[in-house]
């Protein structure tokens, strides 16, 4: 397998059209090969993930159980191990930042990202912690299953054919977060706003984080432990579709 292939298929990677024999200009087919709006040749080339970290999440996408490893598949779903978001991701979404980050941040607090309509989950070996500098994140781990989390969201909607584009905009859905979230007060409000965004926001990081968590991880790593007690309703509807068969 060639070490410069970082993207991760959940199924069977797209092959390109055959390799031009000489390289030109002129070969555009090859050059703008790109699978579910993916353009995987420059996502392979400038990807500056450690070849550890790419095998450990070569591992977990092995482990995602079978019907969202099914639905996503179907759906076209790429896992991206990166050494930070500035490797190679800002330039799709140009100067945005992540959903519920400060905007002036950047990247560089960010340990993951879905993009392209969750086509692409992106998972950083290194973000700024503030006061400690550049450092390795801890928690990649939780953080790929909660990015996938987001294509499953996506890739669910498409799969049952429904007219949202995110399975967490259901009325389903909503109303199990509406019911979990909505006896938070004081100190939990703060604690989970993460999860409390408006406009949908909410209901999609519960579904995310909800994802990882039937897999014993988290975005955040304590939410493994916190989202039993406080997002039972949501949490239950994840794992009927993590288990189904
Ligand atoms: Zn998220």
């Amino acid at each position: 397998m060639s070490l410069t292939k970082k993207l991760i298929w959940l199924g069977e990677e797209p092959l390109p059209p055959a390799e031009p024999r000489f390289l030109s200009y002129f070969q555009w087919r090859y050059k703008r090969f790109r699978p579910f709006t993916l353009p995987v040749r420059r996502l392979n080339m400038t990807s500056m993930a450690r070849a550890e970290t790419i095998e450990a999440m070569r591992q977990l996408v092995n482990s995602i159980p079978p019907y969202p490893r099914r639905v996503m598949a179907q759906y076209g779903v790429a896992l991206l191990p990166v050494h930070d978001l500035w490797d190679d991701t800002h330039y799709m979404l140009g100067w945005g930042g992540g959903r519920g980050h400060d905007r002036k941040d950047g990247y560089d607090y960010i340990g993951g990202i879905c993009v392209n309509d969750g086509h692409l989950a992106v998972v950083a070996e290194t973000v700024r912690v503030r006061d400690r500098g550049w450092t390795r994140q801890e928690n990649v781990d939780g953080i790929a299953w909660h990015e996938l989390g987001h294509s499953f969201d996506r890739a669910l909607a498409a799969w049952l054919g429904l007219d949202v584009e995110v399975f967490s905009l259901t009325p389903e859905f909503h109303e199990a977060w509406l019911e979990d979230t909505s006896v938070f007060v004081g100190s939990y409000r703060s604690q989970f706003s993460y999860y409390l965004q408006p406009d949908g926001a909410g209901e999609s990081e519960a579904f995310a984080e909800c994802f990882a968590v039937t897999q014993g991880k988290g975005g955040l790593a304590s939410n493994s432990k916190d989202f039993l007690e406080h997002f039972p309703r949501c949490l239950a509807i994840a794992r009927s579709f993590v288990d189904k068969a």
